[in-house]
C-alpha cells in the first residue's frame, strides 16, 4: 500500500533512505522508519507521523551505514503508532524487514509462531513474516532460502525488503501483488516500491514480478522465484519524468485512482470470503456480529460520496438481510435529536474517518447507546477508533479530492457485510455463494470497463460545453445517478442533478430540450423496461442521451445517442460497475475544460469542518 526504499553500496545509506522516503510522501502514509546495519548490528529508528520527524530523530543519532531499508506505512492492521511502524525485527534483533501489502493468513501463522515461543511486539500482519523467516534461519537455512520457504506459507500481497546481520552483504527483496523495482547503480544497488524514490541515483531498473525474490549485493543482482527457479531479468531505462512517475504515469491522481480500481476492489475482498459457506468473514465485526444480525433497524450515516455508498447499502441490507434500513446525512442526523432504539445498529461511512459531521453524528449516536460501526479507509482514524467495531475498506491512500476508488471499495465492503448478516438469517448457502462468486469476478469486469477509456473520452469531447447534466437511474442504480452527478459537479463545475428515473416526470422533465444531456444508467434488470420508457420520453423532447447499458443490449443503441457498455453482474453489485464510466466521463470533461482535476476549487479531501 505504501512506500519502500533500500540501499546497498559504499555510500552512507541514511540520507539516501530519507530522500527516498520524502519522494514517497505524496502517496500518503501515517508513520515511517528505517533499519540499517552497523558493524553487524541492526539499528531501527521509527516514528509516527511525518518523515521530517523521523529525520530529526535520526540526525541526533549521527548514523552511518552502507546497507539499509526505509518504509512509509499506511496502516492496514494495527493503528498508526511507533510500535506498528516498520521495520519489524525478530526477537534477537538480527533480522529486520519492511512490508507493503496485506498478509491474509496472518492469524493462523501467528498462532503457530506463538506456540513456538515467538514474541510479537506489534499488532501488524507484517510481523509474522519476520518471525516465520527466523524460524527457517533457526533450522539452518540461509537468508534467501528462508525467505523463499516463508513466502511459500504466506497468503496475501507483499512487497518486502529484508536485512539479516549475519549475512550483511545483501538485501533480499520479494514481491507479490505490491510493486517493487530494483535500481542498478555502479557498485551500489537500490530497491523501491516506486521508481521516484531512487530516480535521483539511477535510471537503470529491473521490475520484479509476482512470486519473485531478488538478492541485491553492492555489485551484483540475481533473482529466483519463491520456488527456487533461477530467472533472468531485463534492465530497463527510465524515460518518464519524476512528475509523471508520481502519478503512476497518469496525467492526474484521479485517473490513476480510477484505473487502480480492479486492484483496490480486490484488496477490499481479499481474505474476506469463505467459499464453502457462501459467506464473508470480517474480523472487525466479529465481536458484534450477533448484535448486528439481531438488530431491528440499521441506520447508515455519511456525507457526500460515502452517503451515496450508504444508499446502495440500504438496498442491499433490505433486500438480503431483511432489516429496515435508513440512510441519513450526518449533518442532519446530528442536529435533529435522532430517535435511537435499543436494537439499532448504525454504520458511519467515511473515507478519511475524520469527516467532522460524521464523527459528531457518531459521537451523538454512541452517547445514546446505539451500536456504532465504522466503514473507513484510513486505519486508526477517529471514526475507526471511536466506533464499537467496523470494517476497513483497504483501498489504499486516495489523493484525488473527488473520491473514486474509495467509493467502489465502500460498496464492496457493504456487499461483504450484507453477506455476513444475510447468511446468518434467511440467505441460503447457494445464494450466498452466488453473491460471493459474483463479487470475486468484479475486478476483472472493472478491467474490461476501463478499456473503454478512449471511447468515453470521445463522448466527453461531445459534451464538454454542456452547462447542465441530468443523471437518471432506478433501484440500485439510483444512488449511482447521484454519484455520477456529484462527480460531474465536483471536478467539471457543470451543474448536474441525479434523480430516480421515475421522478423525472414530477419536475425535471420541464428542463429537457436539446441542450440538456441526460445520462441513463440502464442495465438489464427488473426495471429495464421502465427505464426504456423514460428514455423515450427524453428522446421525444429532443434531449441528448448517454446510456450505461449491458454488453448484450443491442436494442438500446437505437434509442440513444451514445452507449457505454458494461458487463453484467447481479443487481446488488451493478453499481460497482456502472459508476466507473461516470467517473471517467466527469474526469475527461474536466480535463478538456482545463480544470484542476485533483484539487477542484473550494473542495477539501477530508472535510474536517462543519
Ligand atoms: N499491512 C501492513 C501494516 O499494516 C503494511 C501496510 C503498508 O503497506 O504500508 O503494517
Amino acid at each position: 500500500m505504501c512506500g519502500i526504499v533500500g540501499y546497498i553500496g559504499n555510500k552512507n545509506c541514511v540520507p539516501i533512505l530519507i530522500n527516498g522516503l520524502k519522494r514517497l510522501e505524496y502517496r500518503g502514509y501515517d508513520s515511517a522508519g528505517i533499519g540499517i546495519l552497523t558493524d553487524d548490528n541492526a539499528i531501527i529508528v521509527k516514528q509516527k507521523g511525518k518523515v521530517s520527524l523521523l529525520e530529526e530523530k535520526i540526525e541526533e543519532l549521527n548514523l552511518y551505514s552502507n546497507i539499509g531499508i526505509g518504509h512509509t506505512r499506511w496502516a492496514t492492521h494495527g493503528i498508526p503508532n511507533e510500535m506498528n511502524a516498520h521495520p519489524h525485527s525478530n526477537n534477537d534483533g538480527t533480522l529486520f524487514l519492511i512490508h507493503n501489502g496485506i498478509i491474509e493468513n496472518f492469524h493462523v501463522l501467528k498462532k503457530g509462531l506463538l506456540k513456538l515461543g515467538y514474541q510479537f511486539k506489534s499488532e501488524t500482519d507484517s510481523e509474522v513474516i519476520v518471525h516465520l523467516i527466523d524460524s527457517f534461519l533457526k533450522k539452518g537455512f540461509d537468508l534467501t532460502k528462508s525467505v523463499q520457504l516463508a513466502l511459500n506459507e504466506v497468503e496475501g500481497t507483499y512487497g518486502l525488503a529484508i536485512v539479516y546481520s549475519k549475512e550483511p552483504d545483501k538485501i533480499v527483496v520479494a514481491r507479490k501483488g505490491s510493486p517493487l523495482v530494483v535500481g542498478i547503480g555502479d557498485g551500489e544497488n537500490f530497491v523501491a516500491s516506486d521508481v521516484s524514490a531512487i530516480l535521483a541515483y539511477t535510471k537503470q531498473v529491473i521490475y520484479l514480478e509476482d512470486g519473485e525474490v531478488a538478492i541485491l549485493k553492492k555489485d551484483s543482482f540475481s533473482a529466483k522465484t519463491i520456488y527456487d527457479k533461477e530467472i533472468e531479468k531485463e534492465v530497463h531505462e527510465i524515460t518518464m519524468s519524476l512528475d509523471e512517475i508520481d502519478r503512476g504515469g497518469y496525467a492526474h491522481f484521479m485517473l490513476k485512482e480510477i484505473m487502480e480500481q480492479p486492484e483496490t476492489v480486490r484488496n477490499s475482498i481479499r481474505g474476506r470470503i469463505i467459499d464453502e459457506d457462501g459467506t464473508s468473514i470480517l474480523g472487525g465485526l466479529s465481536d458484534v456480529v450477533n448484535e448486528l444480525t439481531d438488530s431491528k433497524r440499521i441506520l447508515i450515516t455519511a456525507c457526500g460520496t460515502s452517503w451515496h455508498a450508504g444508499l446502495v447499502g440500504e438496498y442491499m441490507f433490505e433486500q438480503f438481510c431483511r432489516i429496515p434500513t435508513e440512510v441519513e446525512y450526518a449533518s442532519e442526523f446530528r442536529y435533529r435529536n435522532p430517535i435511537i432504539e435499543k436494537n439499532d445498529a448504525i454504520f458511519f461511512i467515511s473515507q478519511s474517518g475524520e469527516t467532522a459531521d460524521t464523527l459528531a453524528a457518531m459521537r451523538e449516536a454512541k452517547m445514546k447507546g446505539a451500536l456504532v460501526l465504522g466503514i473507513c479507509n484510513v486505519v486508526g482514524s477517529s471514526i475507526a477508533r471511536e466506533t464499537n467495531a467496523g470494517v476497513y475498506t483497504h483501498a489504499g491512500p486516495e489523493i484525488g479530492v473527488a473520491s473514486t476508488k474509495a467509493f467502489t471499495s465502500q460498496l464492496t465492503v457493504l456487499a461483504l457485510i450484507t453477506l455476513l448478516i444475510a447468511r446468518r438469517k434467511n440467505l441460503s448457502r447457494v445464494d450466498g455463494k452466488t453473491i460471493a462468486d459474483e463479487l470475486k469476478l468484479i475486478p476483472e469486469k472493472i478491467e474490461k470497463i476501463l478499456k473503454l477509456n478512449n471511447e468515453i473520452e470521445k463522448i466527453a469531447e461531445e459534451f464538454k460545453d454542456a452547462t447542465n447534466f441530468l443523471y437518471l437511474g432506478r433501484g440500485y442504480n439510483f444512488p449511482v445517478a447521484l454519484e455520477g452527478a456529484l462527480k460531474m459537479k465536483e471536478i467539471s463545475y457543470i451543474h448536474a442533478e441525479g434523480y430516480p428515473a421515475a421522478e423525472m416526470k414530477h419536475g425535471p422533465i420541464a428542463l429537457i430540450d436539446e441542450n440538456m444531456p441526460v445520462v441513463f444508467i440502464a442495465p438489464k434488470d427488473s426495471t429495464y423496461e421502465k427505464i426504456i420508457s423514460n428514455i423515450q420520453e427524453v428522446k421525444a423532447r429532443g434531449g441528448r442521451i448517454i446510456a450505461i447499458a449491458n454488453e448484450d443490449d443491442n436494442e438500446i443503441d437505437k434509442l440513444v445517442d451514445y452507449t457505454i457498455k458494461v458487463p453484467q453482474t447481479i443487481r446488488m453489485l451493478m453499481p460497482i460497475l456502472t459508476v466507473i464510466p461516470l467517473q471517467l466521463l466527469a474526469y475527461h470533461i474536466a480535463v478538456k475544460k482545463g480544470l484542476n482535476v485533483d484539487q477542484p476549487r473550494n473542495l477539501a479531501k477530508s472535510v474536517t469542518v462543519e
